[in-house]
């Protein structure tokens, strides 16, 4: 992380700038082109909070809906979620 001295009045602040690259995949050093959308829990103001893990397009892993995208970890939770609502859904 590259920091560097900025003088504040009579003194000095070591400033380290962070973000100024885009992220990186969670698996390799590519840039990311997709979020994990796996939901993790509620915001605040009460919207769905996802897992937002950075991925690149060869590890990003597509779920059933279109547009969702999700990482290995959390892939086979959300496939098994989505195998038991329809086997549920088989029964009625
Ligand atoms: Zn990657
Ligand atoms: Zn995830």
């Amino acid at each position: 992380m590259p920091c560097e001295t900025v003088k504040i009045g009579d003194s000095y602040a070591i400033v380290c700038s962070r973000g100024r690259r885009r992220k990186t995949c969670l698996y390799c050093s590519r840039e990311h082109e997709f979020l994990c959308d796996f939901p993790v829990g509620k915001t605040k103001g009460g919207k769905t909070k996802t897992c937002d893990r950075p991925l690149c397009r060869k590890h990003s892993l597509k779920g059933v809906s279109e547009g969702v995208d999700f990482c290995r970890e959390h892939y086979p939770i959300a496939k098994a979620a989505y195998e038991r609502r329809m086997a549920a859904f088989k029964n009625d």
